[in-house]
C-alpha cells in the first residue's frame, strides 16, 4: 500500500510521521473519513469543506488549497488502485516542542491512507444492532465543539469501551443536558409515526456527511424531516431507528436500552431509505480517472 504525506507516496512501512508531531502527543489536528465506491469518491467536496472548517475553528492554517485537499485523496486512490474503500484524510499540527504552545509547530503535516474497511459485522445490516447508553457524555460544545473532527477521540473511545463493558458493540452518547447527542462515531435517527428525527448538530453531534445524504435520501421519498432534541424515551418508544457514518453506512438498530424498537427488526422506511442511499454513494461524488492498466 502506498501513503500520500505532503505531496508524496511511500510504501506503507516507510510512512511516518515525528514522534515530536503535535498530532500525536496532543491529538492537535483534524481528520476525515471518506469513502469511494466504484470509484466514485463519494460527497469529496462536502469532506474538504468540513476539513477546512475544522481546521478553522483549531485555527490551524491549511497551506493547502481545497483543490491541493481534493487531489491529494484522488492521488491516494489511483496509487493504490482503489476502487472501493475507506480514505483516512489527517491534518496534524506538525512538529513542534513538547508544550502545548502550537506557535512552535510551522510544518502541518498531510496524510492520506486508502484502504479497506469493514465495521461492523454483515450481519448488522441485514438484522440491525443493539446498542445501549453510557454514561460518558458528548463532549458540550462550551468544553469543545463537537463539530470540530479533531484527533482527539478519547470521549468517543470511553464511550466504546462503556458499551462493550455490557456486552455492546455500539453506544448511544447523551449531551451534557441529557438529550441524544450521537453514536460513538456515527450519527443517530429515529422514526415515529412515518417521521423522521435526528438530534440538531448543536445537541453535540457532528454534521456527518451520511447523516446530510440521509436528510437528502428522506426528502427524496418525500419523508418528513426534523431535526430536534430526542431523549432517551423518544428512542425507547420510537418505530424504527438507525446510524449513520462514513464508515458504518446505515445500520439498523432494533433496541435501545434492552427495549425492542418497533417490532425488534429493521423497520421498512429504513429499508428504503438505505436503498435510496446506496444508489445516490455511486452518483454523488468526484468520478477518479485511474491510468490504463
Ligand atoms: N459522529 C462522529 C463522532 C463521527 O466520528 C462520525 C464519523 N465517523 C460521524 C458522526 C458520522 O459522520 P460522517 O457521516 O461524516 O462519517
Amino acid at each position: 500500500m502506498k501513503v500520500y504525506i505532503n505531496g508524496k507516496l511511500f510504501d506503507e512501512k516507510d510512512a511516518k510521521i515525528s514522534v515530536f508531531d503535535h498530532g500525536l502527543l496532543y491529538g492537535d489536528g483534524i481528520f476525515e473519513g471518506i469513502r469511494i465506491y466504484d470509484g466514485c469518491i463519494f460527497r469529496l467536496d462536502q469532506h474538504i469543506e468540513r476539513l477546512e472548517k475544522s481546521a478553522r475553528a483549531i485555527k490551524l492554517v491549511l497551506p493547502w488549497t481545497h483543490e491541493e485537499l481534493c487531489n491529494a485523496v484522488v492521488e491516494a486512490c489511483v496509487a493504490n488502485d482503489l476502487h472501493n474503500g475507506y480514505i483516512r484524510q489527517v491534518v496534524t499540527r506538525g512538529e513542534g516542542n513538547l508544550g502545548l504552545n502550537p506557535k512552535t509547530c510551522h510544518d502541518p503535516q498531510h496524510i492520506v491512507i486508502a484502504d479497506k474497511i469493514s465495521l461492523y459485522p454483515e450481519e448488522f445490516y441485514k438484522n440491525g444492532m443493539e446498542i445501549i447508553t453510557v454514561p460518558t457524555r458528548r463532549l458540550s460544545v462550551a468544553a469543545f465543539p463537537p463539530m470540530v473532527k479533531s484527533l482527539n477521540y478519547l470521549n468517543n473511545i470511553m464511550a466504546k469501551m462503556e458499551a462493550q463493558i455490557f456486552g455492546f458493540m455500539e453506544a448511544l452518547m447523551l449531551n451534557e443536558e441529557g438529550y441524544v447527542a450521537e453514536c460513538t462515531g456515527d450519527n443517530f435517527f429515529i422514526i415515529e409515526k412515518g417521521v423522521l428525527y435526528t438530534p440538531p448538530v448543536n445537541a453535540s453531534s457532528l454534521a456527518g456527511i451520511t447523516r446530510g445524504a440521509t436528510l437528502d435520501a428522506a426528502r427524496e421519498l418525500g419523508i418528513p424531516c426534523v431535526e430536534q432534541n430526542l431523549t432517551r424515551y423518544d428512542c425507547w418508544t420510537c418505530d424504527e431507528a438507525f446510524l449513520t457514518g462514513t464508515a458504518a453506512e446505515m445500520v439498523p438498530v432494533i433496541a435501545v436500552d434492552d427495549r425492542k424498537v418497533g417490532n425488534g427488526k429493521p423497520g421498512p422506511i429504513t429499508l428504503k431509505l438505505l436503498d435510496v442511499f446506496r444508489k445516490t454513494v455511486r452518483r454523488d461524488g468526484r468520478m477518479v480517472v485511474y491510468p490504463k492498466k
